[in-house]
């Protein structure tokens, strides 16, 4: 057994840790919490394989004895814990010039980063040329097999894929054939994955659990064609959630996510990459953030407020009432109406209301609905193995939400893959702001002038002047979610 450090916990202030890697390489950690929330620390989580190697962590007064011995080909300096110890102690140990952050369930751990790893993340692209041998399904299976899924133990694992399934009308939302790419690559590791989404709080083909299912079907997202199934997250009527908490979360205490999603033990998102008319790009971070929350938590992603109700549509059928857990809702004049003061919030009745009458202010100012994607998004993924996926094609001015889809922006780039989402957004930003503009596309309608740090043309404020995809970056990086900084590795 190698004895790999002694020290005391890096909880508070100014610590030191005699590690086996010589003192020349000791961190100045004494804002350690402060500089890790840029580090992108779950870039590399994953569960440990072999717990049967773990040894105990041993503590008393604050100070800590920490063993390891190399354990697998993908974690060549393993730690092992006894999270009973070490979970008073603190979340995040340092040792030498490695950094390692412990899950507070037990028995899981991640993996170790150096400084440098933290620093900036690996994105894993591939373009869209194909040879009349190998197909972009076949390129796609091969860019996650390098990004490294495989580093995440799926065996007997059930996997949420975080997919849109598209309006019904909209034709740029993903084809299912790149969903079961994923799914099949999650089952050859051992995992159950299962494709899910929650309800929208608007009116259409996807805000109930039924019709969402058949609007999924509709698109072409079966079991037959994806080799799996669909569950809808939050239910049938949108209000099956469970309240998550926010870590840091400054507008939010708690996310209110679907309970599918968090049933799962790992969280795999497969986003299409396109404009976001309220988040200025649609991304994994969006995908995640805004498509997990329940009815309940989209209303407060979206503002914070209450509903209303259309008295021209409502025809006083009092099923929302049997809905409202407050008693909020009254009838005058047999129209319902909503007493604000008892109001929670919970949008479950606009779930009951089949009639469509209950509907919701879509008031969030653009910044602080990019934080709440933001921090939703961290609840969602926070002490769970993730991997994510942007697919760039059919880069729409809109949301897959749309029933219509306008003209793509720029030509198909390709597929990006990697373990953080903030570094993939980033990297899908950069990328199409590089690529040049499809003249007849809603651009030749803009103002064209804006440009981003690199001198390209910034299509997404050009085409949504009022929004600054800039946010979702920045106060990711800000709470810890990732890191903006990418090192773009190509798989032919
Ligand atoms: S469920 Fe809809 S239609 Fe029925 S009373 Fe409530 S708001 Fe009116
Ligand atoms: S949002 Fe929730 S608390 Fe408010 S009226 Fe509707 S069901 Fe009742």
């Amino acid at each position: 057994m190698q004895k790999f450090g002694k020290g005391r916990a890096a909880g508070g202030g100014k610590t030191l840790v005699e590690s086996a890697y010589g003192a020349s390489q000791h961190l100045n950690y004494h804002a350690h919490r402060n500089t890790m929330k840029y580090y992108g620390i779950e870039v590399l989580g994953f569960y440990c394989p072999y717990p049967r190697y773990c040894y105990p962590l041993v503590s008393s007064g604050g100070e800590f004895q920490m063993f390891c011995r190399p354990i697998s080909k993908n974690c060549g300096s393993s730690l092992a814990c006894h999270m009973e110890d070490l979970i008073p102690l603190c979340d995040l140990l340092f040792l030498g010039d490695l950094c390692v952050r412990l899950d507070t369930e037990a028995w899981r751990f991640y993996h170790i980063y150096s400084e440098a790893d933290m620093n900036e993340s690996k994105v894993f692209f591939t373009d869209m040329r194909t040879r009349f041998d190998e197909g972009l399904l076949v390129k796609m299976e091969r860019l996650i097999q390098k990004a490294g899924i495989d580093q995440i133990d799926f065996k007997q694992k059930y996997v949420a894929i975080k997919i849109h399934f598209g309006e019904p009308g909209n034709l740029a939302f993903l084809r299912p054939n790149f969903a079961k790419v994923v799914a099949d690559k999650i089952k050859s590791l051992g995992g159950m994955p299962f494709l899910t989404d929650c309800n929208t709080l608007y009116v259409g083909r996807r805000n109930q659990g039924l019709n969402h299912l058949d609007a999924a079907a509709e698109n072409g997202y079966t079991p037959l064609s994806t080799g799996c199934q669909n569950i809808i997250a939050d239910g049938i009527r949108g209000a099956d959630d469970i309240d998550v908490p926010v870590k840091g979360g400054k507008y939010c205490k708690v996310a209110h996510i679907g309970r599918a999603i968090m049933d799962a033990d790992i969280v795999v998102s497969l986003n299409h990459f396109k404009g976001h008319e309220g988040s200025g790009f649609g991304g994994a971070l969006k995908n995640i953030g805004m498509g997990s929350g329940s009815r309940a938590g989209k209303m407060a992603v979206h503002n914070d407020g209450k509903p209303n109700i259309d008295k021209n549509i409502c025809i006083g059928c009092k099923i929302c009432a049997r809905f409202c857990a407050h008693g909020a809702i009254a009838f005058n004049g047999g129209k319902a109406s909503i007493d604000e003061s008892k109001c929670a919030g919970c949008g479950r009745c606009i779930g009951a209301c089949s009639k469509n009458a209950i509907f919701t202010n879509w008031d969030s100012s653009n910044e602080a609905l990019c934080c709440k994607i933001v921090e939703y998004t961290k609840a969602v993924l926070d002490g769970r193995p993730h991997f994510h996926i942007n697919v760039v094609n059919q880069v729409s001015p809109y949301c897959d939400c749309h029933a219509e889809s306008d003209a793509a922006v720029i030509p198909d780039i390709g597929i990006f893959a990697g373990f953080d989402p903030v570094a993939l957004d980033k990297a899908c930003i950069d990328a199409v702001n590089a690529a040049p503009a499809i003249q007849s596309s809603i651009l030749s309608e803009r103002d064209r002038s804006r440009r981003d740090a690199s001198g390209n043309e910034d299509y997404f404020t050009n085409i949504h002047p009022t929004t600054d995809w800039r946010k979702q970056i920045s106060y990711a990086e800000e709470i810890g979610l990732g890191s903006g900084k990418y090192e773009l590795v190509t798989v032919k």
